[in-house]
C-alpha cells in the first residue's frame, strides 16, 4: 500500500481509510483479543496520515510532503502486514515491518536518490509490492488449516495489486522519462491513486468478510461441540451420522455407557469425573481411528458410528475400548482409581438410525444387567416403533 496523491482522487482516499480505520477500532473495542483489528486501525490511519502529508505538497517543506509522507506511508504497509501475521496466529515482525520506512529515511540523505522523482517512485513501489505479495502468501498459506471463502479474493486483491507496482517499478527504472520530474507532472499519479482506492475498498469489504466468516465458523463449531471432550455433541453426532448413512445403508453402532459413573463423581468428585469423561473420549478417538463417527450423547453415554464396519468389526473395536480403559488408572488427591464401561453394538438395518440406535440401547441395556464392564451384540430382534418412539420420546424430555 503505497499512499500515493492525486489531486482528485486523493481526498476519496484519505476519506475511505479513515473511514475503514474507525471501523476497525470499533471492531476491536468489541473485542480487544482480535489485535489485527488495532493494527488494521493503524494502519488505515497511517495511511490517511500519508494522504493528507502528501496533498500538501508545494504548501508545506518537501521534508513533510516526501520525506515524511513516505514513511508514514511505508509504515502503514508494515503495520497493516503485522495485522495479517496477528489475523493468521503467527507472531509478528515489528523489525521487518519498519524496513522499509527506515531504508527511505536512509536514502532521502542521500541527493542523488532524493532529488530523482523516478527512483523514488521505483523505492516506495518496490516495497508496496513486496509487501502486497507477502500478505497474499501470508493469507494463501492458512487456507487448509483455516479455510475460509474470502481467501481467494484476498489473494486475486494482493497479487494484483503487487503486480500492478512491479510494472510501475520495471517502468520507473527502464523509462524514467515517462514519470516526469516530479509528482505534479507525472502522468501515472492519477492511475496509481485510482488502483490504490479500489485496492483499498476491495480490501476493506475482505478483511471485514475474513473476520465475520471466521466468527460464523468458530460459533458453528462451538454450537456442535462437547466444551468438556471436544467430541461432536449429540445434535452433530447425529447429524453426521445421517449424512454418513446417506452415503452407505451400511455399517455399525456402538453404543457405550460408562459404568457406576455416579459413584466416581461422588467418591472422587465431579472434577475427577469430568477428567474422566475425557479421558474415556481421547481412548475413543485413539481406537477408533479415521472414518468413525464419534459423539457424546448425553452425561457418559458416547457413539460411535461405523460406516465401513460390520458387526463383528464393531464388537471388536468396542472391547478394544472395553479393556483399555478397564486398565487405565485414574488419579484424583493423590487416591488411584479405575473405570469401567459397558457397551451395545448393532448393525445399520432396515430402522437406520433410530432403530440401530435402540438395537445398541437395548444390547447396552443387557450388558449392565449382566454385570457391565462388558460388551453386548444386538442379536435379538426388537420392536423397532417401539425403541424409536421411546427415543423420540426420551428426546423430548
Ligand atoms: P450405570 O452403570 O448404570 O450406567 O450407572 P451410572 O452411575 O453410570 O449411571 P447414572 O445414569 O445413574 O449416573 C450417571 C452420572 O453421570 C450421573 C451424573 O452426575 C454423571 N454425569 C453426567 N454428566 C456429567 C458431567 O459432565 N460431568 C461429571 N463429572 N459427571 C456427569
Ligand atoms: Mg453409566
Ligand atoms: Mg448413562
Amino acid at each position: 500500500m503505497a499512499f500515493s496523491p492525486s489531486a482528485t482522487n486523493l481526498p476519496i482516499l484519505t476519506t475511505i481509510m479513515v473511514l475503514l480505520g474507525c471501523f476497525f477500532a470499533l471492531a476491536w473495542l468489541r473485542d480487544r483479543r482480535q489485535l489485527y483489528n488495532f493494527s488494521w486501525t493503524i494502519a488505515y490511519l497511517l495511511g490517511a496520515a500519508a494522504g493528507v502529508l502528501l496533498a500538501m505538497r508545494g504548501t508545506v517543506p518537501d521534508l513533510l510532503s516526501i520525506g515524511a509522507a513516505n514513511t508514514v506511508a511505508l509504515l502503514a504497509n508494515g503495520v497493516f502486514w503485522c495485522g495479517i501475521r496477528e489475523f493468521e496466529g503467527r507472531p509478528v515482525r515489528p523489525f521487518l515491518a519498519a524496513l522499509p520506512a527506515g531504508g527511505w529515511m536512509a536514502l532521502c540523505f542521500v541527493p542523488a536518490f532524493y532529488e530523482t522523482y523516478p527512483l523514488r517512485v521505483a523505492y516506495v513501489a518496490l516495497a508496496v509490492a513486496v509487501f502486497g505479495i507477502v500478505c497474499g502468501r501470508e493469507i494463501w498459506r492458512n487456507r487448509r488449516r483455516d479455510p475460509l471463502p474470502s481467501r481467494v479474493l484476498a489473494l486475486v486483491v494482493f497479487s494484483t495489486h503487487g503486480a500492478f507496482h512491479l510494472v510501475i517499478v520495471a517502468l520507473a527504472v527502464a523509462q524514467p522519462h515517462r514519470f516526469g520530474a516530479s509528482l505534479q507532472d507525472s502522468p501515472w499519479f492519477g492511475l496509481m491513486v485510482f488502483e490504490r482506492v479500489i485496492q483499498i475498498v476491495a480490501l476493506g469489504v475482505i478483511l471485514i468478510g475474513l473476520g465475520k466468516e471466521r466468527a460464523e465458523r468458530d460459533m458453528h463449531r462451538l454450537a456442535m461441540t462437547d466444551m468438556l471432550t471436544g467430541l461432536a455433541n449429540r445434535r452433530a453426532f447425529f447429524s453426521r451420522a445421517e449424512a454418513a448413512l446417506a452415503q452407505t445403508r451400511h455399517g455399525a453402532f456402538i453404543l457405550f455407557d460408562l459404568d457406576f459413573f455416579k459413584a466416581i463423581n461422588d467418591s472422587h468428585g465431579h472434577i475427577a469425573g469430568d477428567r474422566a469423561l475425557a479421558a474415556f473420549a481421547r481412548a475413543l478417538e485413539i481406537h477408533a481411528g479415521e472414518g468413525a463417527v464419534l459423539g457424546r450423547l448425553g452425561g457418559e453415554e458416547f457413539g460411535c458410528l461405523l460406516p465401513a464396519g460390520d458387526i463383528g468389526a464393531a464388537a471388536d473395536l468396542a472391547d478394544r475400548v472395553r479393556d483399555y480403559i478397564a486398565a487405565m488408572r485414574m488419579e484424583s488427591n493423590g487416591r488411584v482409581f479405575r473405570m469401567t464401561v459397558s457397551a451395545g453394538v448393532a448393525e445399520i438395518g432396515e430402522g437406520g438410525l433410530d432403530g440401530v440406535y435402540a438395537r445398541a440401547d437395548a444390547a447396552l441395556y443387557l450388558a449392565k444387567s449382566r454385570g457391565r464392564n462388558r460388551v453386548e451384540l444386538d442379536d435379538a430382534p426388537v420392536d423397532l416403533a417401539a425403541a424409536a418412539s421411546d427415543r423420540v420420546r426420551l428426546l423430548g424430555a
